[in-house]
């Protein structure tokens, strides 16, 4: 599906996917909740696109809608009761826009290795139980945040090649691609809602607070050493960092 038409198409159903992520929203209650129920829901649907239970065009779709509700619900919950429409409204461009261009180059990548038989669908050699999600296929090396500072990229496309876990070249490492548009970019879209919340209750500024963790990395640390900051000059975790969809930083605002 090229961009324009898959626009044309999500701009169609918007008021139903605001009422889908408003349901969701409700049924999770809290943004841990939500990321950990999309987790479970990207395996579900690559494994029912592996066992042949839908055919490629319900995959494609689903996946759309199931990314772009998953990340209007964080939205949701994010905002809390503060004009939750008015700011849906407000975040549904920077979402399609965040989320529909790689997905749409995603699913095109996917495409081709299944029309090459790189992926083959029925073939169940890789038990989705004995993965990961959060880690490599079984017995491979997992790379770590922390460890990308010192590696240059080339290297970790090789790493990751070595691995078939980059580009999704195996049913389950396909599943951890796809968690990464469902699941962890609620983080930093809940952190949106709050974000347009604050901005509402006229706060002037804002700091933007790392996980002092290993996995953190160098653009995560270099933000938080900021301190406070005009309000609206930090990027919200997930956004400027190396970690994207996996950035952890929070904001806090004043
Ligand atoms: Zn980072
Ligand atoms: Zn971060």
């Amino acid at each position: 599906m090229d961009l324009l038409s898959a626009i044309g198409m999500v701009t169609k159903r918007r008021s139903d996917f605001f009422s889908q992520a408003k349901t969701l929203a409700a049924k999770c209650k809290d943004q841990p909740t939500l990321e950990e129920r999309m987790k479970g829901e990207a395996i579900a649907l690559v494994k029912g696109y592996r066992d042949k239970l839908m055919k490629w065009e319900e995959y494609e779709r689903t996946l759309i809608d199931k990314t772009l509700v998953s990340a209007l619900a964080a939205v949701i919950l994010g905002v809390g009761t503060d004009k939750p429409e008015q700011k849906l409204e407000k975040s549904w461009p920077v979402i399609v826009g965040d989320m529909l261009p790689p997905l749409l180059t995603f699913l095109a990548e996917t495409k081709t290795y299944i029309d090459s038989g790189v992926l083959r669908p029925g073939d169940q050699t890789l038990d989705f139980a004995d993965y990961n999600l959060l880690g490599a296929v079984p017995g491979a090396v997992d790379i770590g945040i922390d460890e990308l500072e010192n590696i240059n990229p080339e290297q970790i496309g090789e790493l990751e090649a070595d691995q078939q876990r980059a580009q999704g070249k195996t049913w389950p490492s396909l599943a951890e691609r796809v968690s990464r548009y469902l699941a962890t970019p609620t983080f930093s879209f809940f952190n949106l809602g709050q974000y347009m919340v604050s901005q509402d209750q006229g706060f002037k500024e804002m700091r933007r607070v790392a996980k002092r963790d290993k996995k953190c990395c160098i653009d995560c640390k270099q933000y938080d050493s900021m301190g406070w900051q005009p309000f609206g000059e930090l990027p919200i975790p997930g956004k400027g960092c190396r970690c994207y969809d996996r950035c952890r930083c929070f904001l806090e605002y004043r």
